[in-house]
C-alpha cells in the first residue's frame, strides 16, 4: 500500500473529489461534496457498501437537533462536550471535541431534512455517561438500515459509487499533494484515477492482525466484531506522507456479544437494570461505567465469558432492537421462571448466584453500597421471570488515527496540513482518549458523520478554488 511518486504519472480520468470507503463517513462526505455542486466519486472495496457502519446499531449521538427539540430534550454543545471529555478523562483534544459536537446537530438535521436519512430519538434509557437523550438511530436500531438509507440518499443525489474497487496506492508529489491513485479490481486488473482532493473514509485497522499486534497488543487475540475491510491503509498512507497520528492504542471494545451466536446484545439491558456475572456466579464490575472497557474485563473472566441476567421488564425493552430479536430467534436468550430455574439454565454455582441475586435485590432496596460503585436504586430490582444470555468480549473498532484539524484536513507532525488530503470516521483520530475506557457510546458514528461532512465541505471548497 505505498505512496508512489506523482512525477511522470498521467491519468486518463480525473475526478475532482475522490472518497475512499462507502461507510457512514464516506457517504456523508460524498453527500456534502455533491450538495456543493462538485463532482465526487466514492471507491469501495466491497461489492455492496457496508463497512462497520452496517454492523453497528446505527446510534448517532448529536445535540441541539430538531428531533431532540420535538421530544422536549434540552441538550447543549456544552453538556455533550463535557460528557465526551469526562469519559475520556480529558485525555483528548478538547477543541476538536467541541468542534465535532457543534457540527453534530446541524449534521443530523441536514441528513434527515435534505437527504431523507430516517432517524428517531432513542428513548427509555441513557447510555453510560450520556446525561441527555441524544442517540439518533433508525427505528430498527440497525446499522444495516442506516447504510441502506445512506446508499439510497447517495443514489438520489446522483453520486457514483464504484464498488469492488480497492484502492492500493496513492500518487503524491514531494509536498504531499495527492494527484491520483491506483485501484485493484477482483479480477486482478488495475485502474488509475486522478483527483484534486482525496477523502480517506476507509476506517481504522481492527481487521489487520499485524497492526493490532503492534499498536494494540492487548487485543491481538480478541474476537474482532467489526468489518474485515478495516485494514488500516489510511494510517499507512498518512505516515508515508508525513502525517501526524494520535491515540493509536485507542479502541472500542464491547462486553456483550452473545456466545457462541455472535450477536450484539445491547447495553441497554445493563442500563435498564441488568447485571453481568462470571462463571462463578459473581459480579465482577460496575456495568454502568461503559461497554467499551467491559470488552477487556469480560475477556479476562474465566473462559472469557459472562452471563447477562435481566428480567421481563428489561426483556420487553430489548425488543426495540433488531439484534435482540435475532438473539431470541437464535435461542441465545434463555428464560427462567424462578431463581432455581436461573441456576439450572445457566449451570452457574447455585450458592454464589443466589447470593449475587440477593445482594442486588438489597442494593435496589437501598440497603448497603455496591462494592463496584454502581447505584442500583435508580431502576426497579430484578423480578421473576428472569432471562439470561451468555456473552463474550469483543473488539469493535479502533479509535486512533490521522490527526485532522477543524476542517478535517490531515495534519503533519509540525502542525501544517497536507494540501489536499482529508480524513474522517475511523481513519481519523477519534475523541476517546488513548485506550478503551474513553469511548463514550456513539463516538464512532459521531466522528464518521461530522468529520465526513466537514471533509466533504472543505474538499468541495478546495475544488471550487475557495480554500
Ligand atoms: C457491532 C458494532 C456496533 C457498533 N455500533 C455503533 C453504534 O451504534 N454507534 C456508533 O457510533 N458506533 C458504533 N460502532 C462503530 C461504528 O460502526 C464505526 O465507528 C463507524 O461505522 C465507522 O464508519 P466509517 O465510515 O469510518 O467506516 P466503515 O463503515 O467501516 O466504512 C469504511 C469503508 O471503507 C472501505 N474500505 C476500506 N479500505 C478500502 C480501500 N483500500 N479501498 C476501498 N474501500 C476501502 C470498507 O470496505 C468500508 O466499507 C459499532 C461497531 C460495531 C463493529
Amino acid at each position: 500500500m505505498p505512496v508512489l511518486p506523482l512525477s511522470g504519472e498521467t491519468f486518463d480520468v480525473t475526478v475532482p473529489v475522490v472518497v475512499i470507503g462507502a461507510g457512514a463517513c464516506g457517504l456523508t462526505a460524498a453527500l456534502m461534496v455533491a450538495d456543493a455542486g462538485v463532482e465526487v466519486l466514492v471507491l469501495e472495496r466491497d461489492a455492496v457498501p457496508q463497512g462497520s457502519t452496517a454492523l453497528s446499531s446505527g446510534m448517532i449521538p448529536a445535540c441541539e437537533t430538531r428531533i431532540q427539540a420535538a421530544a422536549g430534550v434540552s441538550d447543549s454543545i456544552e453538556i455533550m462536550t463535557a460528557d465526551i471529555l469526562s469519559k475520556a478523562h480529558g485525555e483528548t483534544d478538547e477543541d476538536m471535541v467541541r468542534t465535532i459536537v457543534a457540527e453534530s446537530g446541524p449534521t443530523i438535521d441536514w441528513l434527515v431534512d435534505q437527504h431523507a436519512i430516517e432517524l428517531t430519538l432513542v428513548e427509555g434509557f441513557l447510555y453510560p455517561n450520556h446525561r441527555e437523550l441524544r442517540m439518533h438511530a433508525p427505528v430498527s436500531r440497525t446499522g444495516a438500515d442506516l447504510i441502506g438509507n445512506f446508499s439510497q440518499a447517495a443514489e438520489t443525489a446522483g453520486i457514483d459509487i464504484m464498488t469492488e474497487a480497492q484502492v492500493v496506492d496513492l500518487y503524491a508529489d514531494d509536498h504531499g499533494m495527492i494527484g491520483g491513485l491506483r485501484l485493484l479490481r477482483p479480477d486482478g486488473t488495475n485502474e488509475k484515477l486522478g483527483c484534486k482532493a482525496l477523502i480517506l473514509a476507509c476506517n481504522g485497522f481492527g481487521g489487520n492482525p499485524e497492526m493490532l499486534a503492534r499498536l494494540i497488543p492487548e487485543m491481538t487475540d480478541a474476537n474482532y466484531f467489526g468489518h474485515m475491510g478495516n485494514q488500516g491503509e489510511a494510517i499507512t498512507w498518512g505516515e508515508e506522507l508525513g502525517a501526524a497520528t494520535a491515540d493509536l492504542g485507542a479502541y472500542q471494545g464491547h462486553g456483550s456479544v452473545a456466545h457462541p451466536h455472535g450477536i450484539l446484545i445491547s447495553w441497554a439491558l445493563m442500563m435498564r437494570g441488568g447485571i453481568q456475572v462470571n462463571r462463578e456466579g459473581k459480579r465482577f464490575s460496575n456495568e454502568h461505567l461503559g461497554y467499551s472497557e467491559q470488552g477487556r474485563i469480560v475477556t479476562a473472566q474465566p473462559g472469557s465469558i459472562a452471563w447477562n441476567i435481566f428480567d421481563q421488564r428489561i426483556y420487553d425493552g430489548g425488543l426495540d432492537f433488531e439484534d435482540f430479536r435475532q438473539a431470541i430467534k437464535s435461542d441465545a436468550i434463555r428464560r427462567a421462571d424462578t431463581l432455581d430455574d436461573l441456576v439450572a439454565i445457566t449451570d452457574l454455582p447455585k450458592d454464589d448466584l443466589l447470593a449475587t441475586m440477593a445482594d442486588i435485590a438489597a442494593l435496589a432496596a437501598g440497603q448497603g453500597k455496591d462494592e463496584f460503585g454502581r447505584d442500583f436504586t435508580t431502576m426497579p430490582g430484578l423480578e421473576a421471570p428472569y432471562y439470561a444470555v451468555k456473552v463474550t468480549g469483543s473488539l469493535f473498532h479502533t479509535q486512533g488515527g490521522l490527526k485532522v484539524n477543524d476542517q478535517a484536513q490531515v495534519m503533519r507532525e509540525d502542525g501544517r496540513v497536507l494540501p489536499n488530503l482529508f480524513a474522517g470516521g475511523g481513519a481519523a483520530r477519534g475523541v476517546s482518549g488513548p485506550s478503551d475506557w474513553g469511548y463514550l457510546s456513539g463516538n464512532g458514528l459521531l466522528t464518521a458523520v461530522t468529520l465526513g461532512r466537514m471533509a466533504g465541505r472543505a474538499a468541495a471548497r478546495l475544488c471550487n478554488g475557495d480554500a
